[in-house]
């Protein structure tokens, strides 16, 4: 199988969500078909793709027909369990590959490689499997830290604040004394992110910071440019696209950062990856030559990719639960782009659709 698609190739997506939708409507615009392979049956991607499969991760012989019809495969979640991917890499090219997912799926694996074969700052932090090395390591970090489990955290789940070493036992326990990871606690300024893709021949193209505000630990808004100085964005989208090359990537990621200001002078600190398209890379598609979901789509097709240029300054919302009941509200707002994702059931914290609401370039 050729390791670069002709149009009316299909791309196989494992995961159903928003992402997946995204992805496969930008597929479909480039004459590329998409097959969703999701357990649920209500996947909001299986509304624009033009083959779907109902199985779970660990079900082979769906797993073998659905490699069978498909040119290549790639993941819109990061938590595809790694026998999955694996047993798909030995039948057909799988982009990102594995060592992307496995480096992510771990969060002391992650730091590990940041740190040692990226070479990117990040927080400190320190492996726990016990009480003693949570205390050793709290009391190393001055008193406090975040305690987070070394797998499937998300959206501040799987994570806990400790402010005193007299809390380290009930952390640890609300956390079901898995394996975690201590995190020192960073005091900083903003959170930003850059999203980044890389070709199968290594060319990368990085979209423009954006600023992320959280609301109960979910990104709320994404504005872009972010309000840092031009070095700091320099050196954001630099961080991307080492993290990018040091992987073998190929795709688009999210890479999310602290900074931190000291002196008078902006520092960055990765605080993780995403090896898939990102929720605060939606305004992309509304302020860009080319989506984050049609760069993705050209990069894990082997094409080349397109421009990553901003043509304007934006926000994006998220709508969570109630929020997208305001639908109609917005459609009157003339520069305000909306997306839905097509979720039957409106609930709480569900991530529902966004807004990218647009002005002119700064
Ligand atoms: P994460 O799941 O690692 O992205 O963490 C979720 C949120 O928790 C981040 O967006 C930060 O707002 C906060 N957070 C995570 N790690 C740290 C840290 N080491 N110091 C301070 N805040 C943190």
């Amino acid at each position: 199988m050729s390791a670069i698609l002709k149009p009316g190739e299909t791309i196989g997506i494992l995961g159903g969500g928003q992402l997946g939708r995204m992805i496969a409507t930008a597929a479909a615009r480039l004459g590329l078909k998409t097959h969703i392979f999701c357990p649920d049956v209500d996947s909001p991607a299986f509304d624009v793709a033009t083959l779907t499969t109902i199985a779970n991760y660990d079900d082979q012989d769906a797993l073998e027909a659905f490699a069978d019809q498909v040119s290549v495969v790639t993941y819109e979640f990061e938590n595809v369990p790694f026998e999955t991917a694996e047993f798909l890499q030995a039948r057909v090219p799988v982009r990102p590959g594995s060592k992307a997912l496995k480096v992510s799926q771990d969060r002391l694996t992650e730091k590990q490689f940041l740190l040692t074969r990226a070479g990117v700052a990040t927080a400190p932090f320190a492996d726990v499997t016990s009480l003693p090395d949570l205390n050793e390591s709290l009391t190393r970090f001055g008193g406090k830290g975040v305690l987070k489990t070394r797998r499937f955290g998300y959206d501040g789940k799987g994570q806990v604040m400790i402010h005193s070493v007299d809390e380290a036992q009930s952390a640890l326990a609300a956390l079901g004394n898995q394996p975690a990871i201590l995190e020192g606690l960073i005091e900083f300024d903003k959170e930003i992110s850059v999203i980044v893709a890389r070709s199968l021949d290594g060319r990368i193209s990085c979209y423009d910071p954006t600023e992320n505000y959280h609301r109960n630990h979910i990104l709320k808004t994404s504005s872009v440019p972010a309000n840092i100085d031009s070095d700091c964005a320099q050196k954001a989208k630099r961080m991307a696209e080492t993290i990018a090359t040091s992987l073998d990537y190929i795709g688009v990621m999210g890479v999310e950062f602290f900074v931190v200001d000291g002196d008078g002078q902006q520092s960055l600190l990765v605080n993780e990856i995403a090896p898939r398209v990102h929720n605060s890379g939606h305004w992309t598609e509304d302020a860009c030559i080319t989506s984050q979901f049609e760069q993705h789509a050209r990069a894990v097709a082997g094409w080349s990719l397109a421009s990553a240029t901003r043509h304007s300054n934006v926000i994006m919302e998220n709508l969570i639960g109630d929020d997208a009941k305001s639908w109609k509200s917005i459609l009157q707002e003339e520069n305000a782009k909306l997306t839905l994702y097509g979720k039957a059931e409106i609930r709480d914290g569900r991530k529902m659709g966004h807004v990218n609401r647009l002005s002119p370039l700064s």
